[in-house]
């Protein structure tokens, strides 16, 4: 049987989480930003995961992701500890305090892609030091389409490799907060004016439960977050909302404005759901039609 080329590569940080909401502590569960980005990914297309685990990585986790059809051959296992996080959630769940960051195997880990890996027209750099995402970029052969992730620890810690990567990257990502530290601005409007000045051609800026901005040179596109009720766990909507974009983005096979408008939409639905439970708990039983009834639901929300 021939093997399925991968569409989609997603590199990341893989770790076995520990998170304490106000109503709930669950210790050991999977996560990482690969971890929840390809998961998104794979409701959409081939997707292949690039991370390190350590020989402490538990196979029922493995298999979660075999089971979504996400492809392994980017994954190492190395001789020692898997990265380990935790952190507990505010009584708003909005912000949250990181108890502990244990890096392991993560410390020396040197992303290495597949040949299979290198041809993939879509590639998301999830967040991990920028020195590994250009080490990344470096691999790809001739991708069509680059998003990069990050957060306020490389911003203040390795700006110069941030700003090399960003540079070369056709889409940027990050948290409100983030952009504010990056820029020094407090207005999005000129943060995002910033950001694009570093050469992407589209800055996206999440903004949790209050949707997100996609800003490029010449406009802006608003979308709103899909209202819930209720939700347990908001630890990797970021990574879920960008994975599953990135997903529906190489589904499209397009890489223009209105495409991916559209593929926004499909990860913030993606992400919705997520956040329902706890680590990918939601998102492995999640079926496709589910996907697109809550996305026709959002649409008709917004109608103008
Ligand atoms: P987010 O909610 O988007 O910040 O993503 C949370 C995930 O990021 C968790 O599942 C953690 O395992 C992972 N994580 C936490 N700290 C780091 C870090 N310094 N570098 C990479 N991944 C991290």
């Amino acid at each position: 049987m021939s093997k399925h080329t991968v569409d989609l590569t997603i590199v990341g940080s893989i770790g076995i989480d520990t998170i304490e909401t106000p109503s709930e502590k669950r210790e050991n569960i999977l996560g990482g930003s690969v971890s929840y980005a390809c998961a998104a990914a794979s409701f959409f297309t081939h997707t292949g995961m690039v991370g390190v685990v350590g020989s402490d990585f538990p196979k029922a986790f493995r298999d979660t992701w075999e089971n979504m059809n996400i492809d392994l051959e980017g994954l190492q296992t190395v001789e020692g500890k898997t990265f380990r996080w935790s952190g507990v959630y505010h009584e708003n769940m909005d912000n949250r305090d990181t108890l502990s960051t244990e890096l392991n195997v993560f410390e020396t880990f040197s992303p290495e892609l597949p040949e299979d890996y290198k041809e993939a027209p879509y590639l998301f750099l999830g967040n991990i030091h920028p020195a590994l995402q250009l080490h990344v970029l470096e691999q790809v052969r001739n991708p069509r389409f680059v998003l990069i992730d990050t957060m306020d620890l490389w911003i203040n810690i390795a700006k110069p490799d941030l700003e090399q990567v960003i540079g070369k990257c056709n889409m940027l990502t990050l948290n409100e907060s983030e952009a504010q530290l990056y820029t020094g601005e407090h207005s999005l409007m000129k943060a995002a004016a910033k950001l694009l000045d570093l050469g992407p051609e589209y800055v996206l800026i999440k903004k949790g439960g209050n949707g997100s901005m996609l800003f490029t040179g010449d406009d802006i596109f608003l979308l709103h977050a899909y209202p819930l009720a209720g939700f347990k766990d908001p630890t990797g909507a970021g990574d879920t909302f960008a994975g599953g974009l990135m997903g529906a983005l190489a589904a499209s096979g397009k890489t223009d404005k209105e495409a991916i408008r559209q593929a926004m939409v499909q990860g913030s639905i993606v992400a919705s759901f997520g956040v329902e439970e706890f680590s990918l708990e939601r998102l492995v039983r999640l079926e496709r039609d589910e996907i697109e009834n809550r996305v026709s639901e959002f649409k008709e929300m917004c109608r103008l």
